[in-house]
């Protein structure tokens, strides 16, 4: 259980210090803005898709470790990945923080194991879920057609 503890730390450390998802992405672009007033996150998603898979994924903005590793967890997960897919990927985290489940992450998505430790601090909850709650939005957008970045 230490060994676990100390290395999903190290994994969310990780996480935190890369910087290869934080960047904006060129419009066309869905892009929508996640806010955790509780904590001072405050982050950007963006999502480029051709309307059935998910091309790309990056965020920019400002959070603790634990949002933005979870945020850099998540772009790296669901690229190329097809929006049901995502939108499933999103209910598992919930699941996992919110209604003590322990679900499969498909692969790539591992890491996401890493934060189950934060169910614990349910401060915390939120700070793990913005990205994955402003994804739910963007995934309806997508769902929607057209881009509501700026054009
Ligand atoms: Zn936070």
């Amino acid at each position: 259980m230490n060994l676990d503890d100390d290395l999903y730390r190290e994994i969310i450390l990780d996480n935190y210090k890369s910087t290869r998802n934080r960047r904006a992405l060129e419009s066309p672009v869905f892009k929508q803005e996640g806010v955790n007033p509780s904590c001072g996150d405050d982050i950007e998603l963006y999502l480029k898709s051709d309307g059935d898979e998910i091309t790309d994924a990056s965020f920019e903005g400002v959070g603790c470790s634990i949002c933005i590793a979870s945020a850099n967890m998540l772009c790296n997960a669901i690229k190329g990945m097809h929006v049901d897919e995502a939108e499933a990927l999103v209910d598992r985290v919930k699941g996992m923080l919110t209604r003590d489940e322990t679900p499969e992450f498909p692969e790539g998505a591992e890491d996401l194991e890493a934060i189950q430790g934060v169910a614990k601090y349910p401060v915390r909850i939120k700070c793990a879920l913005l990205s994955w709650n402003t994804l739910h939005r963007l995934l309806e957008e997508v769902r929607g057609g057209t881009p509501a970045g700026d054009t």
